[in-house]
């Protein structure tokens, strides 16, 4: 995690501390997308999924990753309390979430491991101005993955991408048949008319395919 992302997490705790778990849940996805493995990001992720489903599916991954970790344990009973609406314990469990990333100044912060990057800043009101330097908005939000698999039309003329029009003409048997029936025997020669062909044509330009 370099110092860009470590900051972006520190702002997902914040946020997820704060009660804003949609916010700081989409930015924890957006850090789990460059390092899928990372345990703190997924035990956060569980905390601040959307749902329990999704906190589930978080859970077993980070059961795979690290089996006997006691911060998963945790998750695993709080996850079992939120399902049956239990109450938390009320101090919260002392390893899930994760409480290192959680800012100084805003929990119990015993024997926290103090992280090079993160900047030293024991007094809370300096905090707002101070957050510039996280800019988020520049690293964070992954380009949207538009999979398009259905296959785009367009007229090869004039690429109007409106799909052909189908339309009827009398067909070539039936001019012959006008034809011949107007020299051996004009007065059924109309017959021919019947005869008719269907085709497609652009709406837009025109031209006819067949
Ligand atoms: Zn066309």
């Amino acid at each position: 995690m370099d110092g860009n992302d470590l900051a972006v997490f520190t702002r997902a705790v914040q946020y997820a501390q704060e009660g804003n778990k949609e916010k700081a849940f989409e930015f924890i996805k957006a850090l789990a997308q460059k390092d899928a493995n990372n345990i703190d990001f997924i035990l956060w992720g569980i905390y601040t999924a959307p749902n329990t489903e999704r906190a589930s599916l978080l859970l077993n991954r980070a059961k795979l990753i690290k089996p006997d970790d006691l911060a998963i344990q945790q998750a695993e009973q709080w996850l079992t309390n939120e399902k049956n609406n239990w109450p938390q314990p009320g101090e919260g469990f002392p390893f899930f979430p994760p409480k290192k990333y959680i800012a100084q100044n805003m929990g119990q912060s015993t024997t926290q491991v103090i992280l090079p990057v993160q900047p030293a800043v024991p007094v809370q009101p300096v905090m707002p101005t101070q957050q510039i330097y996280i800019q988020p908005q520049t690293f964070i939000a992954p380009q949207p993955i538009i999979i398009n698999t259905a296959p785009v039309y367009s007229c090869p003329y004039c690429r109007s991408p409106y799909p052909p029009l189908t339309s009827t003409r009398i067909s070539t048997g039936g001019w012959i048949t006008f034809a011949v029936l107007l020299i051996l025997f004009f007065p059924l020669c109309w017959v021919g008319f019947f005869s008719k062909t269907s085709y497609q044509y652009c709406g837009q330009c025109g031209v006819k395919f067949n």
